[in-house]
């Protein structure tokens, strides 16, 4: 059976999410809304951002449909997994070696960094991470909202992953401060520690105290988020972990920049 598949093919970035790259791709076709390319390849969802998580057979209907290779969609795919700890059955998100809360991933808002952006004009896989309130590249606080209309930007229509959807305008850079740079380091190792592209996560991990260098990476995340809870002042003591993208951005960027110092220094940093 013949499929209609869109005109031209596009390179992914190395870092480009998948829903990134679905836009793209319907917006070079002047196509305005992603559910006929998703139709067209077959795959039934309501919430085009979950196309980061497709089963392995609908992500190669779609390569097909807008021409990507699909062995590039498929390194960055995120599998899903349901597993049981303690009782509790928690979903997570698997992207190689890296293991995600599926509560720790922001599939329904585009959320973007319009500095990062004038760089190049696609969407990253770390603004997809709701533990990172600022893009570890431009250090800008992420975008989620059109300030000229006030409407969420989302994935079900484009003009372009910089542009409102709504009102057509281009998204302005944050008025936000930049994150400061003292906390640019440690910021920028726990997004590699949690990091969907792929090689990042181990290069980071290698960089760690040597006693970490067999711990998985959902342990890390988990360490870094529990020791930035205890470190605030005051405690967090009653926040869950699939919780803590809920906090307020100052709180969130502290927790996981002090959290990632502190794996740095394991564990002789406790004792200072
Ligand atoms: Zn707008």
């Amino acid at each position: 059976m013949s499929v209609r598949r869109v005109r031209f093919e596009t390179e992914l970035a190395s870092d480009e999410s998948i829903p990134g790259a679905l836009v793209r791709a319907v917006t070079a076709h002047v196509l305005y809304r992603t559910q006929p390319v998703l139709q067209a390849a077959g795959i039934n969802i309501t919430r085009p951002g979950h196309v980061q998580i497709l089963e392995r057979a609908e992500l190669g209907h779609l390569a097909h449909v807008i021409r990507y290779a699909p062995d590039r969609l498929n390194a960055i795919r995120g599998q899903r997994v349901m597993t049981r700890e303690e009782g509790i059955t928690h979903q997570r998100v698997h992207f190689g070696n890296v293991h995600m809360l599926r509560s720790h991933m922001d599939l329904e808002r585009r959320r973007i960094s319009p500095l990062s952006l004038q760089l190049s004009n696609h969407h990253r896989l770390p603004w997809l991470n709701s533990l990172l309130p600022y893009c570890p590249v431009s250090f800008e606080r992420l975008v989620h909202e059109c300030p000229a209309c006030e409407k969420p930007l989302g994935w079900r229509m484009t003009w372009g992953v910089g542009i409102c959807e709504h009102c057509e305008q281009a998204i302005p850079p944050s008025p936000e401060p930049l994150l400061p740079k003292h906390m640019r380091e440690d910021y920028c190792l726990f997004a590699r520690l949690s990091s969907a592209v792929p090689d990042e996560w181990s290069a980071a991990r290698k960089a760690l105290p040597s006693a970490l260098h067999e711990v998985g990476s959902a342990t890390l995340i988990r360490m870094a988020l529990r020791i930035g809870f205890l470190m605030q002042n005051p405690m967090i003591a009653n926040v869950r972990m699939h919780a803590a993208p809920e906090l307020p951005v100052d709180v969130l960027t502290n927790v996981v920049t002090d959290g990632a110092r502190m794996l740095r220094s394991w564990p002789t940093g406790f004792v200072e």
